[in-house]
């Protein structure tokens, strides 16, 4: 390879930044560039988008009676 990427180990520590868009440009530039090349860190990047989506899906469900009261259970002060 001729061009110069930056590692794997960078795009995996950056993942979240990416996908929060915390990132500057010039960042998200080389991590895309690293995406169109390296297949192993594109199905990393699918993969977290499709859990997010997925959370964010079930979040706006509440969550079952019985389980918020076992949560709040725990949370209580004694
Ligand atoms: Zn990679």
């Amino acid at each position: 390879m001729s061009e110069n990427l930056i590692p794997c180990e960078v795009v995996i520590e950056r993942l979240f930044a990416y996908l929060d868009r915390e990132l500057d440009e010039s960042t998200r530039a080389e991590i895309d560039r690293h995406l169109h090349r390296c297949h192993d860190c594109f199905s990393r990047k699918e993969f977290e988008t499709r859990l997010r989506e997925k959370v964010m899906a079930s979040s706006t469900e509440k969550a079952p009676d019985h389980l918020r009261r076992r949560v709040e259970a725990l949370l209580a002060p004694r």
